[in-house]
């Protein structure tokens, strides 16, 4: 009998394919398990298995597969159910979520090579092409498949290579890298023979002719010493520790041959850099013992439970506290984080904990670590992963906590390409298909998650005190406008601000300073002609980064350098306009001379261990000042900063979007909790042109019940979340014309089927244009109760069919956002 598969392939249509399986391979593969396919005419591609069966397709003949990569499944059931699950809710392919879900180390790139076969003589089969193709073949040894493609230009590849295979002219054959590969490192130890101190002491008088291995042995001795080479001269040292001590390659090499060393290479993790310093025991305060019983409590009862525990409370102590239970019972614990890179402080703290049973999933760790993730939460090898959004899709298979740490973060939604899933939401329906419990933790929870709680849907455990003597810092807001009147404002700093930071300054301790808005200045303007520099690309003015002399789009990367004159009329007078986190930088650096001021934000934080120096630096050295966007807002623990100041609080207020109320609330408080987590009372201030402003007020009372409270009221009257779910449709297109008709389009049948009320839009993009192509948005609101929104999606779904197979809309995209943030 035939036996067929069905894989789900890395491609956006939505359906599975079928192939054939070979006979010899009919017995080993298993559900779960990684095929290579041939895909449309020469891509070759990983698949994965989810389906084996005896049913040939009945639309195309089934390929046989290329290669079975696994014998034993590297994806379980519940994964490839989820990575369904996702694709349904989400409204994209089972094969885009695998495709963010698989680490690319798993993923193995393939091609097909062509190679000249030695054994043929006969030129004079071939036509005059062939013989060229030939020459080249001989020249480069062997092509790829894509290589012979281009070389061939129009011919039809396949019909060629066929008759040069019939003419047994050249060989064709599969290279596939498997992109994975464990680390090994070289060890080095002496021969059994000479491992006592006499015998090591008689070999090193024999080589004495020969210094320069006398050399090496000599360093080897000063590593493990004579005295304790018969018990360790065993386990052996780094090669790499010899090579550091300088000694010679070859005589090193000559050691090896003659057999006085041995060398051997053993797999380490890959995570030794952050090994733990020494396991710690943790004493929960009466409060976070109090919070983290209530918690264990409630999950007897309530699947989901909210955490609001305010900043500096120590929620990450009671997770602690309760991922060991989970563990001692012997299930595996999911931590997420929204971005790991920004959160290293909570990262340390763990490992200091859970020392090397702890597995790391990182955006910025390469794919091999991510790889031996995946291959140890498999093997059980990890019960604990700290990881951030796609970590959800590890390999669990004994999930039975989930815990998602500032679980507001709208970062934990992935924003592009597709699947745009939100981590959190995902992690609620895995732990429900698992039967594990889910903690959200935050100190400012998402209007949605805190409504859940309040309708009892969530447990909700909430605490109150800072950990230790700590109190909430006093937060004042600064008003702008009378210090402009008054004339007090320095650049753009209010007397109030600076003279606190100057006072920090002096008595050692450290500030804090917060703008939303990387790059030195927003834009440059010409005094004389008024000209501004915009992006030929996008509808957005160009930053000005003064560092390094250019002005970059934000939204599309494009960079030129900065005019000396203004290019429509030649004025020298050409001025950086508003503030970015380079020039708060600048100015303070020059109104505080003697000052350390560092800066944190995209720009200073690109490579591998930018964000961890940094902190690091803040933490132990000389530094006064942090200067920073987003990222100094979240998670940083340091003992003494008791000054945070923010810029700019009414440009987050004042966004257009319904959400930006509680942006603002989070992000301002957020950072406010930076100040004053020891003995000492901090300080925040905010720079305001509108102290009256409601939200603002709720932030100096640090009253989060309250914000709650009245957003609440404003989102049930105008029916936004979390009393209806929104789908964004974004609808793209380089013909702002064309952009706009198909986006009517799609919205009055939208509107002719769900009701006027519910669509909004078409509206033009926040940003209109983007990578020369035009935005219009429109947004569906449905509400919770009322609506089926697995029909609506289903309509949904074939209007967009309907919509861009209509010859004139062609060329038009549309991006669905289901759940947008
Ligand atoms: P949160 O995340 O709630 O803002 P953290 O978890 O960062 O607060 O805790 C604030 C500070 O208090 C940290 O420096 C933490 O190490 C310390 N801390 C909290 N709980 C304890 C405890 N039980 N024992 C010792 N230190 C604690
Ligand atoms: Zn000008
Ligand atoms: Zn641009």
């Amino acid at each position: 009998m035939d036996v067929f598969i069905d894989v789900i392939l890395p491609v956006p249509i939505p359906q599975f394919f079928t192939y054939r399986l070979p006979r010899h391979l009919a017995e080993l593969a298993k559900v779960g398990c990684r095929v290579v396919v041939e895909f449309g005419k020469s891509r070759v591609m990983t698949a994965l298995v989810v389906k084996i069966h005896g049913n040939p397709p009945e639309k195309y003949p089934a390929k046989y597969i290329q290669e079975l990569l696994d014998t034993e499944p590297v994806v379980t059931p519940t994964q490839i159910w989820l990575f369904q699950w996702v694709a349904e809710y989400y409204m994209c392919t089972a094969g885009e979520v695998m495709n963010v879900a698989l680490p690319s180390g798993l993923k193995i790139s393939s091609q097909s090579k062509i190679q000249y076969n030695p054994d043929f003589h006969h030129d004079e089969l071939l036509t005059d092409l062939e013989k060229s193709f030939m020459d080249v073949l001989i020249r480069e040894d062997s092509i790829s498949y894509e290589e012979a493609g281009r070389l061939l230009g129009e011919q039809d590849l396949n019909k060629f290579l066929k008759s040069l295979v019939a003419k047994h002219a050249i060989i064709l054959f599969e290279e596939v890298n498997e992109r994975y590969k464990p680390k090994l490192i070289k060890k080095i130890r002496l021969h059994s023979d000479y491992a006592t101190d006499e015998n090591a002491l008689m070999l090193l008088e024999s080589l004495g002719k020969a210094k320069k291995q006398q050399e090496v042995l000599l360093k080897y001795l000063s590593i493990i010493p004579l005295d304790q080479l018969s018990e360790k001269n065993e386990e052996g040292i780094d090669k790499q520790r010899l090579k550091e001590a300088e000694v010679s390659d070859s005589a090193l090499a000559a050691l090896i041959t003659k057999g006085i060393f041995e060398q051997w290479e053993v797999q380490v993790s890959r995570f030794d850099s952050l090994e733990s310093d020494s396991l710690r025991e943790i004493q929960l305060s009466p409060a976070q013992e109090a919070a983290s019983d209530q918690i264990m409590g409630l999950f007897s009862t309530k699947d989901v439970v909210l955490f609001h525990g305010i900043t500096g409370s120590g929620k990450t102590e009671v997770y602690i506290d309760i991922i060991k239970k989970a563990l001692d019972s012997g299930t595996q614990v999911l931590f997420l984080l929204p971005e790991i890179a920004l959160t290293t402080q909570i990262v340390r703290r763990l490992k200091r904990v859970f020392g090397d049973t702890m597995g790391i999933y990182h955006s910025r760790f390469s794919d091999n670590e991510r790889v031996e993730v995946w291959r140890g939460v498999l093997d059980q090898k990890f019960q604990f992963v700290v990881g951030v959004r796609s970590s959800i899709f590890l390999p669990f298979s004994n999930l039975g906590l989930i815990i998602v740490d500032e679980e507001h973060e709208s970062s934990y939604k992935q924003f592009d390409p597709a699947p745009r899933y939100h981590a959190r939401d995902v992690a609620i329906m895995l732990a429900l298909k698992m039967k594990a419990r889910v903690l959200l933790g935050s100190a400012t929870p998402s209007m949605e998650s805190f409504y859940q709680a309040q309708t009892g849907k969530y447990g909700l455990v909430s605490l109150k005190e800072r950990f230790g003597n700590a109190q909430l810092p006093h937060i004042r807001l600064v008003n702008m406008r009378v210090e402009r009147e008054k004339k007090t404002l320095t650049k753009e700093f209010s007397s109030v601000l600076l003279e606190a930071i100057g006072q920090n300054i002096e008595n050692k301790k450290q500030s804090i300073i917060f703008q939303n808005r990387r790059g030195y200045a927003p834009y440059l303007n010409c005094q004389q002609c008024n000209w501004i520099p915009h992006c030929n690309q996008c509808s957005v003015t160009l930053t000005h980064h003064l560092n390094a002399r250019t002005l970059i789009c934000h939204y599309c990367g494009y960079s030129e350098s900065v005019p000396r004159v203004c290019p429509a009329c030649g004025s020298p007078h050409v001025r950086s306009v508003g503030v970015g986190t380079e020039r708060i930088e600048d100015d303070l650096r020059e109104i505080f001379p003697e000052a350390g001021v560092l800066r944190m934000d995209l720009d200073t934080t690109r490579t591998k261990n930018a964000y961890e120096n940094i902190i690091g630096e803040f933490e132990t050295g000389e530094v006064d000042i942090l200067v920073g966007t987003q990222m100094v807002t979240k998670g940083l623990d340091f003992d003494r900063v008791n000054l945070v100041g923010v810029f700019n609080a009414d440009k987050l207020i004042n966004f257009p979007d319904f959400r930006s109320g509680e942006r603002a609330f989070q992000l301002i408080t957020q950072v406010s909790g930076r100040a004053g987590r020891r003995e000492e009372k901090g300080i925040v201030l905010i720079q305001t042109n509108n102290p009256a402003n409601r939200v603002l007020q709720y932030i100096v009372d640090s009253d989060y019940e309250g914000f709650y409270a009245s957003e609440i009221k404003e989102r049930e009257a105008y029916n936004y979340p979390p009393f209806s779910r929104i789908i964004e449709l974004t609808v793209k297109d380089v013909d702002r014309n064309l952009a706009q008709e198909a986006a009517e389009v799609l919205a009055k049948r939208m509107k002719d089927y769900l009701g006027e009320q519910r669509i909004l839009g078409p509206e033009r993009g926040l940003v209109e244009r983007i990578r020369n192509k035009f935005h219009f948005v429109i947004w569906m609101k449905l509400e919770k109760e009322k609506m089926n929104i697995q029909a609506t999606k289903q309509y949904l779904r074939e209007e967009l069919v309907h919509l861009i197979t209509e010859k004139k809309f062609k060329s038009v995209q549309v991006v669905v956002n289901v759940d947008a943030v």
